[in-house]
């Protein structure tokens, strides 16, 4: 029950999916020290504080020179004396005859314009003898090269990988800006689901995802807030729901299909609840709902002015609810912490063991991948479908199955999508 029940192609959710992540935002900025930052998202831009480097820049151990100088070779020159990284600037300057011995990252003297590297010199005391000429600015990375003061380095929405640390702690940024992270609203539903620390009847699930679902989320960027299990209930489903809403998106899990006790969509439709879709070609994770509710008395305003917050309905199967995150909810958690929404990334490996399947879904299915660079391989991993999440546990990746495929022979290079 839905105001346009759509079941859509896996490319037309998805590209749906990008278009509304587009339009959420972080919630607030906090400053943290630099290492408490890692894998947040960057809420400021940083800048160069001074050239990089600040001065020109020896790359090899060996010779500062004026080039012009030893174009004739053999050469001799008088040795001066020696620049080792950390020696100050100005310590030394190369008049005319002379070089001066230079080390790996020092800063090139005045009057030198390249770096004869030491393979290409002999020397006697201070007599040093040229085989080979060098041309000007060989072996110098010249001051501002790689960044000149104030040039922007890192802009607002990147991800402080180690690449990003490294350069906030080159400028000297010991605390950064990040955005807040999203609380995202994790509610289970069904009645035969039972938390984890009780002992379940026979007939009874353990509530599994809402912690493979918390797990999702935080490496997402998100901060999971798992709320108490929904029972098929609409009374106190509903009470749930206007809970969940308390955060910036909602994952309800189970409770989509098309059983007589599936009630999500109906109480979602009570909050005047807007469906984009309300089921993917995919498997596993068909009966995939995503929409939004407006803002109001049952659904609070987010700080930056939203007037609508997003949901989805992940199919309650543990391997359903995990694929249809990753394809799906993840982009706007990251959206939501801040981060550009960006397109999944796939890489491609060669098919270990002929795959054979029926046509009409796109698939992603549970398999390894094994071997490096060109010898990459993969195989799905045996299982028993949807519900088998020891399965997923035990692969590395998702093989991704086109759905106008019946079979892929042995040897094809297929899409893998990574975990
Ligand atoms: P549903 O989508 O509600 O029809 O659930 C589909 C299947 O997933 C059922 O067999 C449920 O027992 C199982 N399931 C639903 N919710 C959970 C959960 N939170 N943890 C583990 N399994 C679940
Ligand atoms: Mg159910």
């Amino acid at each position: 029950m839905s105001s346009s029940p759509e079941i859509l192609t896996f490319e037309a959710a998805r590209h749906l999916v990008e278009e509304h992540a587009k339009t959420l935002r972080p919630r607030g900025r906090e400053l943290l020290s630099l290492l408490d930052a890692v894998d947040r998202v960057l809420a400021e831009p940083i800048h160069a504080d001074r050239n990089i480097p600040p001065f020109p820049r020896a790359t090899r151990d060996g010779y500062a020179v004026k080039a012009a100088n030893v174009q004739t070779v053999p050469a001799q020159l008088r040795i001066i004396g020696e620049m080792k990284a950390g020696s100050a600037i100005g310590e030394l300057s190369l008049g005319t005859g002379q070089a001066i011995a230079i080390m790996t990252g020092a800063p090139v003297p005045e009057g030198a314009d390249a770096v004869l590297m030491i393979e290409h010199t002999s020397h006697n005391d201070d007599r040093l003898e040229i085989t080979k000429s060098v041309s000007e600015g060989e072996n110098i990375v010249p001051a501002g090269a790689e960044g000149r003061k104030r040039d922007l380095l890192l802009q607002a929405g990147t991800r402080l990988d180690y690449a990003a640390i490294g350069v906030a702690a080159a400028v000297g940024r010991s605390r950064v800006l990040v955005y807040e992270k999203p609380k995202v609203a994790i509610l289970s539903t069904g009645d035969e689901v039972v938390d984890i620390d009780v002992p379940p009847a026979p007939h009874q699930i353990r509530n599994s995802n809402s912690y493979s679902l918390a797990a999702q989320v935080h490496a997402a960027g998100g901060e999971p807030v798992i709320l108490p299990i929904a029972p098929d209930e609409p009374a106190r489903l509903r009470e749930l729901l206007a809970e969940a809403f308390d955060c910036d998106l909602l994952l309800i899990a189970g409770g989509v299909s098309m059983g007589k006790y599936d009630l999500v969509e109906q109480e979602l439709a009570a909050l005047k609840a807007e469906f984009f879709f309300t089921g993917a070609k995919i498997q596993p994770g068909k009966p995939i709902v995503f929409g939004r509710v407006p803002c109001g008395a049952d659904v609070p305003v987010r700080q930056n002015g939203v007037n609508h917050k997003y949901f989805f309905g992940l199919p309650g199967n543990p391997v359903s609810t995990m694929v249809t995150f990753e394809i799906f909810a993840k982009v706007c958690i990251q959206a939501l912490a801040g981060l550009t929404p960006a397109p999944l990334r796939f890489i491609h490996a060669k098919l270990k063991t002929r795959v054979q399947t029926k046509t009409g879904l796109k698939r992603f299915l549970p398999a390894q991948l094994s071997g490096e660079f060109e010898n990459a391989e993969v195989e799905l991993t045996r299982w028993q479908g949807s519900g088998d999440i020891a399965s997923v546990a035990r692969s590395n990746c998702y093989l991704v199955i086109p759905p106008d495929r019946e079979q892929i022979e042995a040897g094809e290079w297929v899409p893998v999508l990574l975990r």
